[in-house]
């Protein structure tokens, strides 16, 4: 599959066209953002882990019955997916309070929650992703409410698998992104991907941060962390 066309540039990703109209392939890169892009800076090596972490974590999904946009991976830092149009929704899932809920809502970092939270960000940079709720989203136009129940469906099916997982490699799930797209013939996918990027990872023992969260808050040993949940999560 020959590599064509970039298509667009992200903070994190490149996506290319290819031969084949329904298939593009993503490429990751090591810089890192956040605050909305306010802050900057390079995780060597990120992209690896993120490309690997995520190609992992579609497999896992796949064999238990989510549908995602995962073709193949062509190289270290490369893979092939379905083309879709993403939902311009950002689905945030949390097991353990943390982040933004911690802030917004006055609690502190690590309440366990009994029954995991589901929340909607509206996808819109210049709008600084505000928090919707489906009814807005279903308003907006931004998705159907048959897609919508779909969306909520899946991400907590992802929830439960992933919690699962992680749990058998020491480390708690506290909260992730998820985006969902539509192929060519509509299906919704499972898009983007899963990684220290987008999920707080804390270890199980020493509740030690093994994520995006030591890049945010200048925690240090933020390659350290990628590569640890690298080894745990592959064995490499
Ligand atoms: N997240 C993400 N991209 C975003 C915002 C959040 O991947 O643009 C992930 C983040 O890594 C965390 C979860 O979503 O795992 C919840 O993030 P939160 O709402 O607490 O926001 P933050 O504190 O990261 O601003």
């Amino acid at each position: 599959m020959n590599k064509g066309n970039l298509i667009y540039e992200g903070k994190a990703k490149k996506v290319y066209e290819t031969d084949d109209k329904d298939v593009v392939l993503v490429d990751y890169k090591d810089d890192a953002t956040a605050f909305n892009g306010l802050k900057k800076g390079t995780i060597v090596g990120k992209g690896v882990v993120n490309n690997k972490v995520t190609n992992f974590m579609m497999q896992l999904l796949e064999k238990e019955g989510v549908k995602t946009h995962f073709i193949k991976e062509v190289s270290d830092r490369e893979t092939l997916v379905k083309r879709v149009s993403i939902v311009p929704l950002e689905v945030i899932i949390r097991n353990i309070s943390a982040g933004s809920f911690a802030k917004n809502y006055g609690v502190e970092e690590g309440i366990v929650f009994d029954e995991p939270t589901i929340e909607f960000s509206y996808k819109n940079d210049d709008l600084g992703d505000p928090l919707i709720n489906s009814y807005h989203a279903i308003a907006l136009k931004l998705a159907t409410k048959e897609e919508i129940e779909l969306i909520k469906q899946m991400a907590f099916k992802v929830n439960e698998v992933m919690k699962k997982f992680f749990l058998s490699v020491g480390v708690e799930l506290v909260d992730f992104k998820l985006e969902f797209g539509r192929t060519s013939d509509g299906t919704i996918v499972l898009a983007d991907e899963i990684s220290p990027d987008t999920c707080r990872f804390w270890d199980s023992k020493t509740h030690e941060k093994l994520d995006k969260d030591r890049f945010r808050r200048d925690l240090g040993n933020v390659e350290d962390a990628y590569n640890e949940m690298s080894k745990r999560i592959l064995g490499q």
